[in-house]
């Protein structure tokens, strides 16, 4: 099955890709992508996405928290939901989001050519997934997943003061509606979302696609430490208390306890106090991500990391102190679905492998809503993403586009056996 040569009725991976750069050039610039949600540009990205909507036999609806549905009635109300986003971050890739909402239209064009389906068909545009503006991400699906509480949204604001209330009012979405998007997960059958892989894995690989089986958990925490400031020439080497060495231990030590347990551990950022060359400082504070597609490998990495702070705090002779930062539990996708979607893009791309995402998707989302769900990655040139440098191999994303067609064929001629 040649990915660039489509029969009738199937997806043409090649339509995908010019749409895809129409996109770019209708909505960036030479600094990448400008589609940010609740701006100008992203509104013209969708009416962009209903203009080609408009050409299909479908209904189109933006909901109470701005998700764009087109629907494709088929015989069972139950649905076949495919989607991803249109927003980028500001000079953004062209791929992240567009390639998902892109393809998800292609091949419910296709559908739309032939008889009505056994199953209805759904495409959505989720509305601001990646927050780029206010901060909080994968806004539209979270209501939709009735995780939305609009209490916790009132005060955020974007970098000129502008309340997110008043963003959304500006695009037709009140806050307190949104929670009424919060679909019924009994009246979906799946959900399909094909995205970039934003890393480095299926490059190592050597791979066009893989599938993915989750998405990594998160613990993000500030630990800090607290020493004694003093001078650095005056201060004998067995009287300090330093609490960046501690710091600095830790970090060391985090790292070989993410490579035990099969995760990953970052420390992205540290504040020192004083900051300057002659003192040994009072105060170091560092923030730790620790990321694992298992609560219980996620777990071990955070007591491991506590234990070694204490103990690293003692003999250092400072102390040390923990905050919350975020929490995210592990999403573990549909394990039938994602066995589906292993024999069907494998057979599409002659091999395939088997991942868990590191980067939150709305497919989380959306899996945990309950609605059996899984995400196809194409491979990411450099692993360079949320930048204007982002690409992907041409032959790669068709061949994307093509598994995402079988995959939705599959998952309709599942449904329509199990009645
Ligand atoms: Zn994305």
């Amino acid at each position: 099955v040649g990915a660039t040569s489509p029969e009738a009725g199937r997806a043409d991976p090649r339509r995908v890709v010019a749409e895809l750069e129409q996109l770019r050039e209708e909505t960036g610039t030479e600094m990448g992508a400008q589609r940010v949600a609740w701006t100008h540009t992203w509104a013209q990205a969708r009416a962009w996405l209903r203009s080609q909507l408009d050409d299909l036999p479908v209904s189109v609806r933006v909901d109470e928290a701005g998700n764009m549905w087109a629907t494709l009635a088929g015989a069972s109300p139950r649905a076949l939901v495919i989607g991803s986003h249109l927003d980028s971050v500001p000079d953004g890739g062209w791929l992240d989001g567009c390639l998902g909402v892109v393809a998800g239209l292609e091949v419910l064009r296709c559908f739309a050519q032939g008889p009505p389906p056994p199953l209805t068909l759904r495409l959505v545009d989720w509305a601001d997934e990646e927050g780029a503006r206010f901060g909080r991400s994968l806004f539209g699906s979270t209501a939709a997943a009735g995780r939305l509480d609009p209490d916790d949204l009132r005060e955020v604001t974007d970098a000129d003061g502008v309340t997110l209330a008043q963003a959304l009012a500006g695009h037709g979405v009140a806050l307190d509606d949104a929670p009424r998007a919060a679909i019924d997960p009994a009246d979906v059958l799946g959900y399909l979302e094909l995205h970039i892989e934003q890393g480095p894995v299926l490059e190592d690989a050597g791979l066009a696609l893989g599938v993915v089986d989750g998405v990594f958990g998160v613990e993000r925490h500030r630990v800090h430490f607290a020493g004694r400031a003093s001078h650095a020439g005056a201060t004998p080497m067995p009287l300090r208390r330093d609490p960046l060495v501690a710091a600095a231990r830790l970090i060391v030590a985090v790292r070989e306890q993410a490579r035990d347990a099969g995760g990953v551990a970052t420390v992205g950022e540290i504040g020192v106090h004083p900051s300057i060359p002659t003192a040994i400082p009072g105060a170091a504070a560092l923030t730790l991500d620790q990321r694992h597609r298992s609560e219980a490998g996620l777990a071990t990495m955070l007591d491991a990391a506590h234990a070694a702070a204490d103990a690293i705090a003692a003999q250092e002779g400072v102390s040390v102190q923990w905050s919350v930062v975020q929490r995210i539990d592990p999403v573990r996708f549909d394990p039938g679905l994602v066995g589906l979607a292993e024999a069907h893009v494998g057979a599409v791309a002659g091999d395939c492998r088997r991942l868990t995402s590191g980067a939150l998707h709305d497919a989380a989302m959306m899996a945990r809503a309950g609605v059996p769900s899984v995400m196809v990655f194409v491979q990411s040139l450099g692993g360079v993403s949320h930048n204007r440098i982002e690409d992907s191999r041409r032959e790669h994303i068709e061949l994307g586009v093509a598994a995402l067609d079988e995959l939705a064929r599959a998952v309709v001629r599942r449904g329509e056996a199990a009645g």
